[in-house]
């Protein structure tokens, strides 16, 4: 099974400023300032080992994760980075048969459907896209996103293929050899994690989630539903004082995910949905407050702990 991040942010599209830019430039700078004469070899070699962090960008588009298992493409949320996913497919896949997508939805926020009117694929007639939906009218809310008053093409118009699959809580269906079972999440409107098993392999997307319910049922519940992931995709999109203070806001906080994923045997834990205004070092502040958070509770660990960031590709 492969795993490819599209979409990484929470709530909004978030470019990068030309401030954030210039501070990783200057840092970059100071990385070479005790140097008298430094070459193009020094500063290209620094680019190629130096983390996005540093000299990238963790990403600015919305939700959307791609994941390849037993030849079949599932998408995972339809935020504004499937536009560059449909690019990709569109250059890189045999279309001549046309595209089968199997397109899961964890609920129909802006952030995890505003990529769909510009997802190049759903234009060709050829192509397939089965949409997956534990909440009802899935094809009403797309059609309203593209109603006339807010965009030029209607959902009709776009000449694809489209089957609208309802599907129930906590179903389990199959496609091919995987299977994808689904669990509520406790989120404004009502959000859905998916849980993906094929070849001995599981991975789980849960975003959009805020933990409130600290009841040994609630915990368990979920504690079953990551159990021995691969990897599980966590909302953290605020940090644990956050967390506190913006209660019914339905997010959750990196380090809930660290004690979720120790108690459900997980391997790795990417910390996904990023909050859109944080600047990628203090995104990775979470990132490292996780990690000493893990180091001190959980000593003996060997749990994974990485940012979700654009274009980062995992094979399980
Ligand atoms: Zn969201
Ligand atoms: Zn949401």
């Amino acid at each position: 099974m492969r795993v490819r991040f599209w979409g990484v942010r929470g709530s909004i599209p978030t470019p990068p400023t030309s401030e954030q830019i210039r501070a990783k430039i200057l840092k970059a700078f100071k990385n070479f300032s005790s140097e008298k004469d430094f070459n193009l070899n020094q500063v290209e070699e620094y680019l190629m080992h130096s983390s996005v962090v540093d000299t990238g960008f963790i990403g600015g588009n919305t939700s959307c994760i791609e994941v390849r298992a037993d030849d079949k493409i599932l998408i995972f949320d339809m935020g504004s980075g499937l536009k560059r996913l449909g690019n990709h497919l569109l250059k890189h896949e045999k279309t001549k048969n046309g595209l089968e997508l199997h397109i899961f939805m964890s609920h129909t926020h802006w952030d995890h459907i505003l990529g769909l009117p510009f997802f190049v694929p759903a234009f060709f007639p050829n192509n397939k896209l089965i949409f997956y939906s534990v909440h009802r009218n899935l094809r009403d809310r797309l059609e309203t996103q593209q109603d006339y008053r807010f965009f030029p093409v209607s959902l009709d118009s776009m000449s694809s293929k489209k089957e609208f699959v309802q599907i129930a809580h906590k179903q389990t269906i199959s496609i091919g050899n995987v299977t994808v079972s689904n669990i509520p999440l406790y989120h404004p409107g009502g959000s859905f994690g998916f849980r993906v098993e094929c070849g001995g392999k599981v991975f789980v997307y849960a975003t959009d989630s805020e933990y409130k319910d600290q009841s040994r049922e609630a915990v368990t519940q979920n504690s079953k539903f990551f159990r021995d992931a691969d990897l599980l995709v966590f909302d953290a999109q605020y940090t644990f004082e956050e967390s506190i203070h913006k209660e019914d806001w339905g997010h959750s906080s990196a380090l809930i995910g660290v004690d979720f994923a120790m108690d459900a045997n997980v391997k790795r834990l990417a910390l996904f949905h990023h909050e859109p205004e944080r600047d990628d070092f203090e995104i990775y502040e979470i990132l490292k407050k996780s990690l000493d958070y893990k180091r001190i509770n959980y000593p003996e660990s060997k749990l994974e702990i990485l940012l979700a960031t654009e274009d980062l590709e995992i094979e399980l």
